[in-house]
């Protein structure tokens, strides 16, 4: 096992926020050629962590447990975790980057490591003392927390969402596509307590083993195969009166400010998935050749290379969002959804001349990992709306 390795795996916590050179000698830390060394050859077929593996699970439908256990082991999920609640969050783009090294994998390892942060978020905003506390320990334990937004017959439209909390406390109704509901530890809910406006929800924060709690698979995904996101039924559950978080009113507020932070981590999905595509692709094209020439100096197909305007943005130009929401957080609700919005139209259009590179291959079930990109691109894009 390298010194690194073995370092990770005897860390109870791991610090984040300098780059190696700068780290006192006795703070553990990790950056993304940490992350890159921890996970091993990603070419290696016999590599639990590698290609192969993930073409393996994604074939299965199975998640990334072991990846997501030695990942946690090594405190990779405190990286978006508050230090006051034992994590090591430092900045968005820190932690942006960190998780795009780990996606590159596979990229189930966000549900598996960090999908808790549109709960976590919720909580930091509005949780009080003894809530932030348990969701605290529940996720730098390695746990997850669901946050139980969308509805099938709304999606977008919150204001039309029907899971009621009644006037006898007790809540009604059905939330789809819960990501981690079936595995989670506590569940974050929006529920509707009024009539009218986006004053009519509040938030509550549930023992997901609640009586009238029903948690069941949610129709299977295309991409990011493996993801557990549940539908989750409500029949007549009673909620505690310490159950609501924040006061009540203000649950869609603050459910629709987190989202911007998941919307900004979620770029680190898409900009994984296409850094694997283009891995994939030139590794192909070193090797082959179209009529005498070799694929990698060919012009043709026609346009097929990714444009140097989409290869900046995967190299450097994502990288301007992130830091600004520390900057000016006031630009945040408009940035997030931006930034989300061209960094998968970019890894979108690099993702589709890669597969036009790749012509028959991309479509082979045989060594798939370009058709598994492209599916999890889609799903990760998909996630947060
Ligand atoms: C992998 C994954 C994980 C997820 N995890 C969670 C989770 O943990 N918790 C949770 O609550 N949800 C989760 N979701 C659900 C996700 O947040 C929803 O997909 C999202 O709310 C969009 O809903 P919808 O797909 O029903 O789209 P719809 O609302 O039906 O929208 C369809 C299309 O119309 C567009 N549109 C919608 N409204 C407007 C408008 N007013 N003007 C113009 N265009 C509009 C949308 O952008 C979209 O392109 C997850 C989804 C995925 C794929």
């Amino acid at each position: 096992m390298s010194p690194c390795r073995r370092r990770w795996r005897t860390t109870a916590r791991c610090r984040w926020s300098r780059p190696r050179s700068r780290r006192p000698p006795d703070e553990p830390r990790a950056d993304p050629e940490e992350v890159e060394e921890l996970l091993g050859d990603p070419g290696d077929p016999g590599n639990p962590y590698g290609f192969a593996a993930a073409v393996a699970r994604d074939e299965a439908d199975a998640p990334p447990d072991e990846l997501c256990r030695t990942l946690v082991a090594a405190g990779f999920h405190l990286n978006y975790l508050p230090r006051e609640w034992g994590g090591a969050f430092d900045t968005f783009d820190r932690g942006l980057t960190l998780v795009r090294a780990a996606a590159r994998r596979d990229v189930n390892v966000m549900p598996g490591t960090m999908f808790s942060i549109i709960a976590a978020t919720c909580l930091r905003l509005h949780g009080g003392e003894a809530q932030r506390e348990q969701v605290a320990r529940i996720l730098t334990g390695g746990g997850s927390v669901g946050f139980a937004l969308t509805e099938a017959a709304h999606g977008s439209d919150l204001l039309a969402g029907e899971v009621r909390l009644d006037a006898d406390g007790r809540l009604h109704g059905e939330k789809w596509m819960v990501g981690n509901g079936l595995r989670c530890d506590a569940l974050y809910v929006v529920a509707r307590t009024g009539e009218r406006g986006p004053g009519a929800f509040s938030a509550y924060l549930l023992d997901p083993g609640a009586d009238g709690l029903v948690r069941e698979p949610a129709p299977r995904t295309g991409g990011m195969r493996g993801v557990d996101t549940a539908r989750v039924r409500f029949d007549g559950t009673p909620v505690p009166a310490d159950a609501l978080v924040g006061k009540v009113g203000e649950g869609l507020e603050v459910a629709v400010l987190a989202q911007q932070a998941v919307r900004l981590m979620s770029m680190a999905g898409s900009l994984g998935c296409a850094d694997t595509a283009l891995r994939l692709t030139l590794d192909f094209a070193a090797g082959h050749q179209v009529a005498g020439t070799p694929s990698s100096r060919r012009r043709t197909p026609a346009g097929s290379w990714p444009s140097p305007r989409r290869r900046c943005w995967l190299r450097t130009r994502w990288r301007w969002p992130p830091p600004g929401v520390h900057v000016v957080p006031e630009a945040f609700s408009v940035w997030a959804p931006a930034a989300k919005h061209v960094v998968a139209e970019a890894c979108e259009e690099l993702v589709r001349r890669c597969a036009a590179v790749l012509a028959t291959r991309s479509v082979l079930r045989e060594g798939r990992r370009a058709r598994d990109c492209s599916r999890s691109f889609s799903a990760t894009r998909r996630w947060c709306g």
